[in-house]
């Protein structure tokens, strides 16, 4: 009997593959088209579900919280502003669904704190726990080409990527930017010493934040063989800044001196932490600092990190869940030795990383110092357990200096 296609009609001979069914055939390139028309269905039940999460479902600000505390020593003002954010972004995109007129606008973050007092931390953790795509970028990428340039493009194919290129996906995903501080003006006053690179720079930014369409060039074509540009729309991405602004100190404090003149400055005076003056830290501070009122609009909820002090960086060397003396007995124990040290040496480790003033980062550094010869020696030898002495640090740091000077 001749075989056809009961789709296309095609002949055996007409087709490459002739697929067998109950009562019929189908061809392969039929068998093909009817996958992609199904690929096609689904991807549009998704986009009308919208979310593919139930709000109840979602972890509460307090949930992120304490996911937080889990990772990040401190800073609690910041992780409070953070899990609100980004609990109402999720609030913000079930929104969507209904239409009772109420629009909830979009809460971008900026975070200031000094560097290495954990705001990417923090930000890479609230990552691990979301189900929506993240990505960190470098504010340093915008450049003066702005918003046309290749840096925009490749923020959001760096976020498309991570969506496994579902571009719904995408859409409601996270971009932490870093390093915000460092596209300021240098001068708050334009009239005078315009400093044009920067404030160019920040209008390509605020196009980002604004929302706008961005075509993106498709990486690792093969998912989209037919397509030039993949369409990114970033009016529903949630955006995390992230800076140092060091010097802003200066800028709240001249803000609080002019302010505290006349009735009830006494007062005034006595109530200000002079040790901390980052959690007074205002809008009007940031655009003293030099960025443009426009991004700092965009830019609703503002927060600060403290600097870590001897009792901090001595919490973060043991409590975090991947804190780093529990990632060097991990290391260790994968080669059946059961690693400790003498309480003293993380005593230690925490006067150098404030004596060479290098925060938690150098925490890290000072470890690895004291590790290197252990850990290159230890998992050849039999013994089962291995204890590291203050004497022994003291010389392994010494060493490791004397090298690096
Ligand atoms: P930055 O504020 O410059 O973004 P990071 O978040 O990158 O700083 O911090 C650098 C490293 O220091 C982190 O990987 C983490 O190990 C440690 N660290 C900094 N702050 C904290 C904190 N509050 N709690 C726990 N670890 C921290």
């Amino acid at each position: 009997m001749k075989k056809n296609c009961s789709f296309c009609g095609r002949s055996e001979r007409e087709v490459s593959l002739l697929i067998t069914g109950v009562s019929g055939y189908i061809c392969s390139d039929c068998a093909q088209q009817a996958y992609q028309i199904v690929q096609d269905a689904f991807q549009e039940t998704k986009k009308d579900e919208g979310l593919g999460f139930k709000l109840e479902e979602l972890p509460k600000p307090k949930d992120i919280k304490e996911y937080l505390d889990q990772y990040v020593i401190g800073q609690d003002d910041a992780k409070r502003y953070l899990s609100v954010a980004v609990y109402n972004h999720y609030k913000r995109l079930a929104q969507q669904k209904m239409d009772d007129g109420v629009e909830i606008e979009k809460s971008n973050i900026i975070m200031v704190g000094s560097t290495g007092t954990g705001k990417t931390l923090m930000a890479r953790t609230i990552a691990k726990l979301l189900r929506v795509p993240f990505t960190i970028v470098d504010a340093t990428v915008f450049t003066e080409a702005g918003y046309v340039g290749e840096d925009v493009e490749s923020i959001l194919s760096r976020l498309l990527q991570v969506a496994d290129y579902d571009v719904a996906a995408a859409q409601r995903g996270i971009v932490f930017i870093d390093e915000i501080d460092k596209i300021a003006r240098k001068s708050d006053n334009p009239s005078i010493t315009r400093d044009v690179s920067g404030e160019g720079v920040q209008q390509g930014l605020l196009k980002l934040l604004e929302g706008s369409m961005v075509n993106v060039p498709p990486k690792g074509g093969r998912k989209h063989p037919d397509q030039d540009y993949i369409h990114v729309d970033t009016k529903n991405i949630l955006f995390i800044c992230g800076g140092a602004f060091d010097g802003i100190e200066k800028k709240i404090a001249q803000r609080l001196n002019t302010h505290v003149v006349g009735f009830n400055s006494v007062q005034n005076i006595q109530q200000i932490d002079k040790s901390n003056l980052m959690k007074y830290i205002l809008p009007q501070d940031l655009k003293s600092f030099g960025l443009i009122p426009e991004i700092i609009g965009r830019l609703p909820v503002l927060t600060y990190l403290n600097p870590l002090d001897r009792e901090a960086l001595r919490r973060i060397l043991t409590e975090p869940k991947n804190s780093i003396v529990k990632q060097q007995i991990k290391l260790f124990e994968m080669d059946g030795i059961k690693l400790s040290f003498d309480n003293e040496v993380l005593e230690y480790i925490v006067d150098k990383a404030v004596e060479y003033k290098l925060g938690a980062r150098g925490l890290r550094s000072i470890m690895e110092s004291i590790m290197i010869d252990a850990m290159y020696e230890v998992p050849s030898k039999k013994q089962k357990t291995y204890k590291v002495s203050l004497s022994y640090a003291k010389k392994q740091l010494e060493k490791a200096n004397l090298i690096g000077s």
